[in-house]
């Protein structure tokens, strides 16, 4: 029998941030990637390649992108993001219950990981589409969100199995990992179901890397709760848990929020899974310039309490939880031009009219006289004086409503009215297995499981109720790096 000193199981970013990272000190590295390859990395390859990272200026912005020019430079206002403002972030979103030790570490190497990334090939550009807005004739960055990867999710995955290729990592794919092999010493491989035949493969460590559970709709709805069968996967669907179960058939220990995910508003009528030719294209996250109404014609959210990296990942939740499980958001024609790129794609549920009356009676499924009543209530409680402004919390708010929008209550009265139906997408489940800063798998007992890391979405206890959009990736990655290092480590003895 083949024995390897690391085996990795999965495809996407952390899985092969391990590899690589593995790879620096160990001879053989396998990945296991359940996917056929032309659907493999996992959600990494759905992605936008968006990428939350510390920086304290420009200069730590040249050396992640330093082909940045001069020109680019002089028109961009990048602000900074400092080491307190992303465990801020981190404290805040998820009410202050994410584990300050993977925390800080996820925080405090997120810089140094990129860079080590783009040593392996990853190359970097700030998300000017998306994360800032011009003003004056300069682009200034909000959100603390200002890289991502060139070519998205699918030219991250694509430059990942590149470096992984190059550096001598065998890759293995439509090669299901089944269970592990362990016994009281640890982890020693992996039963693998590859095209369809089951065979064990050794290692001396293993580093689990196979995503949540949220492809799974018999796990969503026993973790997660009623209706969560109803929701729509946004990435793979490949992510069904597998990789947690059989770490806790061997007794690791499960840890954060079991019952909690991130989920978005997505396309009413986008499949049950997320399709790789539209990739991120369903997603509808431009609904802090509106409003969103149910089938009751009720606004039910405060659109604009904060900025939408901030909000966007748990409104799916509060989207499933309306009659039956979508919301339309409306916009006028103020604020089209602010709406991102996804509202223009083909597979759009949209209606469009020149007044609101005529509006209401086009939107599929919804109470057409509360609905107008509600955006006649909404309208007169904005207050008008204050201005509007995109790239701060304006405070432009309503006043007297039972449910207030806190920011960038603009009026609805500039046809042509447009409304965009949504429903909820769910991106990755929060619950999974607990890790020790050195990504080590921790048992039911405390210990660390000899040979056995972890990384990645199926990590428990780093996020809670809510996330700042384009963590996911860099904490694949952070911990993907320890997670490698320490497997080689071991593998060695
Ligand atoms: C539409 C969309 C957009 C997103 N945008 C962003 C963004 O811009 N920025 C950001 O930071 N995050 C984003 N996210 C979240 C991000 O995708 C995840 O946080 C991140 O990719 C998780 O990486 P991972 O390597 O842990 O999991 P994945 O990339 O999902 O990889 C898991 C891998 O495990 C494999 N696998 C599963 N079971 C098995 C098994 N039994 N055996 C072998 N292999 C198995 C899968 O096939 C897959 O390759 C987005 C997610 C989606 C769906």
């Amino acid at each position: 029998m083949e024995l390897y000193d690391v085996i990795v199981i999965g495809g996407g970013n952390a899985a092969m941030c391990a590899a690589l990272a593995a790879r620096e000190s160990a001879e053989r590295v396998l990945v296991l990637e359940r996917a056929p390859e032309d659907e493999a990395g996992g959600n990494s390859r759905f992605t936008a390649g968006a990428m939350r990272v510390v920086y304290n200026g420009v200069e730590d912005i040249k050396t992640l992108v330093p082909d940045l020019t001069p020109e680019e430079i002089a028109r961009t206002d990048f602000g900074t993001y400092t080491e307190e403002q992303f465990l801020d972030d981190m404290a805040r979103v998820t009410q202050f219950r994410c584990d300050p030790d993977l925390t800080e570490i996820l925080v405090k190497k997120s810089h140094a990981t990129l860079d080590w990334m783009r040593s392996k090939g990853i190359r970097f550009v700030p998300i000017y589409g998306r994360q800032a807005f011009k003003i004056d004739g300069k682009f200034k960055f909000w959100g603390g969100l200002t890289l991502e990867t060139v070519g998205g999710g699918p030219g991250l995955v694509d430059a990942l199995t590149r470096a992984v290729k190059k550096n001598g990592i065998e890759l293995w794919y439509s090669a299901r990992a089944v269970s592990l092999i362990a016994d009281d010493d640890g982890v020693h491989g992996v039963v693998v179901k590859r095209e369809g035949k089951t065979t064990q493969v050794r290692g001396k460590a293993v580093v689990l890397a196979g995503g949540g559970f949220q492809s799974n709709p018999e796990w969503r709805t026993r973790y997660l709760g009623p209706n969560w069968e109803l929701a729509k996967v946004r990435g793979t669907r490949f992510n069904t848990g597998d990789v947690i179960r059989m770490a806790l058939d061997i007794g690791a220990s499960p840890t954060g929020n079991w019952s909690g995910c991130h989920a978005v508003g997505w396309e009413r009528n986008a499949p049950e899974f997320g399709d790789l030719a539209v990739g991120d294209g369903f997603q509808k996250h431009s609904y802090p310039w509106g409003i969103m109404l149910n089938a009751e014609g009720k606004r039910f959210v405060d659109e604009g309490a904060d900025f939408r990296n901030y909000t966007y990942a748990k409104y799916g939740r509060v989207i499933l939880n309306q009659p039956g499980q979508f919301a339309w958001q409306v916009f006028d024609k103020k604020v089209v031009h602010l709406l991102r790129d996804e509202y223009r794609i083909k597979q759009v549920t949209k209606v469009t009219a020149n007044t609101l009356e005529e509006l209401v009676k086009k939107l599929d499924d919804v109470n057409a006289e509360a609905a107008l009543d509600e955006i006649k209530r909404y309208n007169a409680a904005v207050r008008s004086e204050i201005p509007f402004n995109p790239n701060v919390k304006d405070g432009r708010r309503t006043e007297g409503l039972a449910l207030n929008k806190s920011n960038w209550a603009n009026l609805l009265d500039t046809p042509p009215f447009e409304a965009y139906a949504v429903t909820c997408g769910i991106t990755f489940t929060f619950g999974g297995l607990r890790i020790n800063t050195d990504a080590q798998v921790i048992s039911t007992d405390g210990d660390a499981i000899p040979g056995l890391y972890a990384a990645g979405e199926l990590v428990g206890g780093i996020f809670y109720f809510n996330y700042p959009g384009g963590t996911g990736l860099t904490n694949g990655s952070v911990f993907g790096k320890i997670a490698g290092t320490n497997a080689a480590k071991f593998a060695r003895g």
